[in-house]
């Protein structure tokens, strides 16, 4: 079975459908981009491939031996967050908190593996830095090392590249490529940058409060529907 399957899915609010018909499933090592506008579902979504939220209909089911704590999220950035007074190791190292239990310390093994998230991201140098005081890209490494921290499985990230210049924006989609095919930690990115999605993605799942397409990102690209969208007109 696949990693995470999503049968006949709904996920409502107050008995209101925010997103409804989702239908597809992520295998172990691939790299899907969820795409779509603004409150078309994505960021309800993820929380639900989290079992952060029950389906109001259907089903998410983990397969191939994925546990829920076995997965990395990088959430959708809020104001308070980029305020967190902690040091850039303190940060990536409180990914390991999941897996930490009821132990009051963490392992040297916990501390391996957040500085090997840290090399990997280039964060050896900023590492006593606080977490508020860098810039949206290095805090976007930082949240990207912690959530890596916790899995070597899957990772879900809500827009991590939104608010970053293009230079930056480049450098974390080239990071998050490596992620996937470097370590072969599955990837369901959400995005607002559909021309990005396909040229890094192996599949494009495009919400419109519905599951509007769900394929491989060769098939996006040549449907009437990833046409217009690529070419910026709204079908
Ligand atoms: P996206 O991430 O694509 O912008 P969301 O998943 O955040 O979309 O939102 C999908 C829909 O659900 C929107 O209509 C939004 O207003 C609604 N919604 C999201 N979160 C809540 C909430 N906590 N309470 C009520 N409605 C919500
Ligand atoms: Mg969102």
């Amino acid at each position: 079975m696949a990693q995470i399957v999503c049968k006949n899915a709904s996920f409502a609010y107050e008995g209101r459908d925010a997103v409804s018909g989702l239908n597809f499933a992520v295998n172990a090592s691939e790299y899907h981009c969820v795409v779509g506008e603004n409150g078309s579902g994505k960021s309800t979504l993820i929380k639900g491939l989290l079992r952060l939220k029950a389906p109001a209909q259907g089903e998410i089911e983990y397969g191939d031996g994925l546990n829920a704590n076995e997965i990395g999220y990088l959430p959708q950035q809020t104001a308070a967050q980029k305020d967190f007074p902690a040091s850039v190791y303190e940060v990536v190292l409180s990914g390991r908190l999941s897996r930490r239990g009821l132990r009051p310390f963490y392992t040297k093994e916990d501390k391996r593996t957040a500085m090997e998230n840290m090399e990997r991201l280039d964060l050896i140098s900023l590492k006593k830095r606080c977490y508020r005081e860098l810039s949206g890209g290095q805090q976007q490494r930082v949240l990207l090392a912690r959530a890596l921290c916790a899995t070597r499985k899957a990772l879900l990230l809500d827009e991590p590249v939104s608010g970053l210049d293009p230079l930056v924006t480049q450098e974390l989609y080239r990071l998050i490529h490596g992620i996937n095919k470097e370590l072969g930690v599955t990837i369901v990115m959400v995005s607002h940058d559909v021309a990005s999605a396909v040229q890094y993605a192996d599949f494009i799942l495009h919400l419109q409060s519905k599951q509007a397409f769900f394929g491989t990102a060769e098939e996006y690209k040549r449907s009437p529907f990833g046409k217009a969208f690529l070419g910026g007109e709204r079908p």
